[in-house]
C-alpha cells in the first residue's frame, strides 16, 4: 500500500465504488470513469507501484498475468475483434494516476489512429 493516498488503492480496498469487471487475488479490472472509448476499461496491481519505473522482478508474475487475461476480458467486455492497451508512464507519458494501469480501450469499430494519447 501507498504512503500518500492513492485513488487505485482505495478502490482495491473498496473505500471508493468502481464497475469491476474482473478481480482475482493479484489484479483488478474495472470501467474507466471517464471513458475515452466505447470499451475503456483499466487494469491494475492490486499491490501499489507507481509506474513502470519502479517494477522489477518481484512484479513480473502480476505484470504476466496481465497481459494473458488482457485479451480475454477485452473480448468478454465488448472488443471481439481488436483492442489497445496502453501504460502511461510519467511526466512525460502523461500519467495522471500514480498506481500503475494499464489502459484497455476498443468496442467494435477502430479506434483513433494516434498513439499519443489513449
Ligand atoms: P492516466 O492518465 O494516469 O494514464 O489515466 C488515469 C485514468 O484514471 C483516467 O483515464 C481517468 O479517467 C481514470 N480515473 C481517475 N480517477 C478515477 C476513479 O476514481 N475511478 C475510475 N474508475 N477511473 C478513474
Ligand atoms: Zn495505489
Amino acid at each position: 500500500m501507498s504512503q500518500t493516498p492513492c485513488i487505485f488503492c482505495k478502490i482495491v480496498a473498496g473505500e471508493i465504488p468502481a464497475r469491476k469487471v474482473f478481480e482475482d487475488d493479484d489484479v483488478l479490472v474495472f470501467h474507466d470513469i471517464h471513458p475515452q472509448a466505447s470499451m475503456h476499461l483499466l487494469m491494475i496491481p492490486k499491490r501499489h507501484v507507481e509506474n513502470l519505473y519502479d517494477a522489477d522482478e518481484t512484479h513480473s508474475a502480476v505484470l504476466g498475468k496481465m497481459m494473458t487475461i488482457a485479451g480475454k476480458i477485452a473480448h468478454e467486455q465488448g472488443s471481439p475483434d481488436g483492442f489497445r492497451l496502453v501504460a502511461n508512464n510519467g511526466r512525460v507519458g502523461r500519467q495522471e494516476v500514480y498506481h500503475l494501469h494499464f489502459h484497455l480501450l476498443g468496442g467494435t469499430e477502430p479506434l483513433g489512429s494516434g498513439m499519443n494519447r489513449h
